[in-house]
């Protein structure tokens, strides 16, 4: 439970929150070794009405669906990704900087949703992975269950209609995360999650603000998403780092996925917080929160080769 704040810091803290709800927040305001301090800068992280993110998931309703459409742009087997190293996560943006191709961006995947709470089609931007540590703690931010993963990546899309994912996060139910589940490959047969060499080339990322660019086959995020796309668990939530902004329809997928080990062992010893290797990038979780009287939908995909499990 956190003290109310003096009336002066609070207007001061939400003049801030509403300033970067449309953003990521700094990394230098927040870190995850003190997650429940989080709210005294971002309101909404600690707001109990603002529903928040990651949870425990267990499943509430099960509706059938038809499947959702993944479409590759025609570009996607060859495609710029830009990946990097903010001090808080490995990300991968995928948008394509409008100078390289005509006068707007584009972006390599595309959902096409045609089932509440979800209808319209919604481009992906970004991936990003949360991790554990080399000792073994878990490094999912979700949990089947009380089941964590060994990590969980996220897939983050906003909707279409939208310029761009800071103009979409501004109304509830226009971003979209879909969260894969992964397992170290080798105790598991689920799919394979593509890292595209990126172990690598994890010298080039390990320091604060590092990155590089190269391309990708992305049809490979295609194929997987239409897999994991099959059973999931639907729940409104936020983002899980600052500012927390809520309304994010989560898709947490049930098909629990493999990993390369080598991967997992560089995001765990070869990773760093800052720029001069001294502290390693472990742990980059969020702690569960509470559910509240939220429903949890366990969509199942009827598809062309009638799954129903
Ligand atoms: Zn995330």
């Amino acid at each position: 439970m956190s003290q109310p704040l003096p009336a002066r810091q609070l207007v001061l803290s939400l003049l801030l929150a509403a300033s970067v709800i449309g953003q990521e927040a700094p990394v230098d305001l927040w870190s995850y070794s003190s997650p429940a301090s989080w709210g005294r800068t971002f309101p909404f992280c600690s707001a109990p009405l603002h529903l928040q993110s990651p949870i425990a998931l267990t499943v509430d309703r099960v509706v059938l669906t038809p499947p959702l459409k993944v479409i590759a742009d025609p570009g996607a087997h060859d495609w710029v990704v830009e990946v990097g190293n903010d001090g808080r996560r490995l990300e991968l943006n995928v948008t394509m900087d409008p100078r390289a191709r005509g006068a707007s961006p584009t972006y390599p995947i595309q959902l096409v949703i045609d089932n509440a709470p979800l209808r319209g089609t919604y481009n992906l931007t970004m991936l990003h992975f949360h991790w554990g540590d080399q000792f073994g703690s878990p490094g999912s931010e979700h949990a089947a269950g009380d089941k964590f993963f060994d990590a969980e990546a996220h897939f983050v899309f906003f909707d279409a209609s939208f310029p761009n994912l800071e103009a979409a996060q501004e109304v509830p139910g226009k971003v979209a995360v879909v969260a894969v589940l992964l397992n170290r490959e080798g105790n598991f047969s689920g799919p394979t999650f593509p890292t595209f060499g990126l172990q690598n080339n994890m010298d080039q990322l390990a320091t604060r603000d590092s990155h590089f660019s190269f391309r990708a086959d992305l049809r490979q995020l295609q194929a997987l998403l239409r897999v994991v796309l099959s059973r999931m668990f639907t729940y409104f939530g936020s983002l899980t780092t600052p500012p927390c902004t809520p309304g994010v329809v989560w898709m947490v997928s049930s098909v629990e996925t493999d990993i390369s080990g080598s991967f997992l062992d560089c995001l765990t010893t070869q990773v760093y917080q800052d720029r001069f290797r001294l502290q390693r990038l472990v742990n980059n979780r969020r702690p569960l929160q509470q559910r509240s009287n939220r429903v949890v939908f366990k969509q199942i995909s009827l598809g062309s080769d009638g799954l129903l499990a």
